[in-house]
């Protein structure tokens, strides 16, 4: 469990990691994570129910603001044989919406796609709609094709009542070319999902070469790609101090889940940014954080 933690699209948001770190379907080329340790397609148990809702009821006692519960984390959350389950009992505890950020690669399972129907808002991934780019950008397990996954993709459409927004994740000389984003075009016109948020490379990837795609393209390709399509690619947004435990333990807690520059992990705590920049001083000092240029940018990361 983690945060809450500000987030583009959810504002708090409570996360539930249901799989170890970086166990994936996929070892995507930009995955802020870095690489996938654990690639497997085999889905199993993982966690403890009883002590996620345990720990989940103890949060939500501090009564904290907390807009969405996001089962997601390091890795990919459908690869939790008990994710329906842990669903339901989310819901039987507490109101609060629960979301799912997905990979979207395991929908063409019926059973994976059940399990998600008691989800308010369901978040899949589709970077590429033609088996050769998706195995350039996505670099899947064997055996995953992009095809089944488009049809898994709209038949969950076709069944399920919540809000469905598909993230698309632009690597430039990757997956910008018109050709393969006049495929992408195709697919989400079949899929038909409330939103499509485009993203791009904006944290350090897991390859060097995974590079992001300008603003003014990117704004080219929102147009493209028609209404409901936004980029969410800049964001964060200025909230309050949601941390107990001392500034130094927020910007570890925040840094675990993955790379930020000063400025970021200020907005998410509502800090001045000299006031982060000085605990992050303390913290490289200490050997806990280490510097990463990326895009002209310093980003931070758990050494
Ligand atoms: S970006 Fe998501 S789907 Fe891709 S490797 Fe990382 S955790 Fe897996």
């Amino acid at each position: 469990m983690f945060g809450p933690v500000a987030s583009r699209r959810l504002g708090f948001s409570l996360g539930l990691d249901l799989v170890p770190f970086k166990t994936c379907t996929l070892d995507c080329v930009y995955c802020q994570l870095g690489r996938t340790t654990h690639k497997i397609i085999e889905r199993k148990g993982y966690i403890s129910e009883e002590q996620l809702l345990s720990q989940l009821e103890r949060v939500l006692s501090e009564r904290r603001r907390i807009d969405h519960i996001t089962l997601s984390g390091s890795g990919e959350p459908t690869l939790n044989s008990k994710i329906g389950r842990i669903i339901k009992s989310v819901k039987g505890i507490t109101s609060i919406p629960v979301a799912v950020l997905t990979n979207g690669t395991l929908f063409s399972q019926e059973g994976v796609r059940d399990e998600l129907m008691n989800a308010d808002v369901v978040i899949p991934s589709l970077d590429a709609a033609s088996q050769e780019v998706f195995e350039a950008v996505n670099r899947p397990t064997e055996g995953l094709s992009v095809e089944r996954i488009i049809e898994g993709q709209k038949a969950f459409r076709e069944e399920y009542h919540g809000q469905l927004w598909l993230e698309v994740m632009l690597v430039k000389g990757l997956n910008d070319t018109p050709e393969e984003l006049e495929r992408i075009r195709q697919a989400i016109r079949e899929i038909s999902p409330e939103r499509v948020q485009l993203n791009s490379v904006v944290r350090p990837p897991a390859e060097e070469f995974a590079r992001p795609v300008a603003d003014e393209r990117l704004e080219e390709i929102q147009r493209f790609l028609g209404d409901g399509c936004e980029v969410i690619a800049q964001g964060g947004r200025r909230v309050q101090s949601l941390f107990d435990g001392g500034i130094e333990e927020a910007i570890t807690q925040i840094l675990r889940r993955r790379p930020a520059t000063a400025e970021e992990i200020a907005s998410s705590l509502g800090l001045h940014p000299n006031v982060i920049r000085k605990q992050i001083l303390t913290l490289e000092r200490k050997g806990k954080v280490i510097p990463v240029m990326h895009e002209n940018g310093r980003y931070y990361r758990i050494s």
